[in-house]
């Protein structure tokens, strides 16, 4: 299962995705439709799912979708040990 990283987040709660990342973030329970953003988004407004920390706008951030997790960079960059 990929662990994803986004460069940025579009918004503090939602960041736009295309057809590739929907079936992952489906799998993750993250993903939104019909959106601000976007056709297709992840949510993240719950922030990092090992520390709580909020995934802003402009932020990088991890989506763990075997876990069905959104990381922050720190946390995800660990799990994915990049
Ligand atoms: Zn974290």
């Amino acid at each position: 299962m990929p662990i994803i990283r986004f460069e940025a987040a579009d918004t503090d709660d939602l960041t736009a995705v295309g057809e590739g990342i929907a079936r992952p973030a489906r799998e993750a329970g993250a993903l939104r439709t019909g959106t601000a953003v976007g056709k297709l988004a992840v949510f993240h407004g719950d922030g990092c799912a090992v520390c709580g920390e909020a995934v802003r706008a402009g932020d990088a951030f991890y989506l763990d979708s075997g876990a069905g997790e959104v990381l922050c960079e720190a946390h995800g960059r660990e799990r994915r040990g990049d």
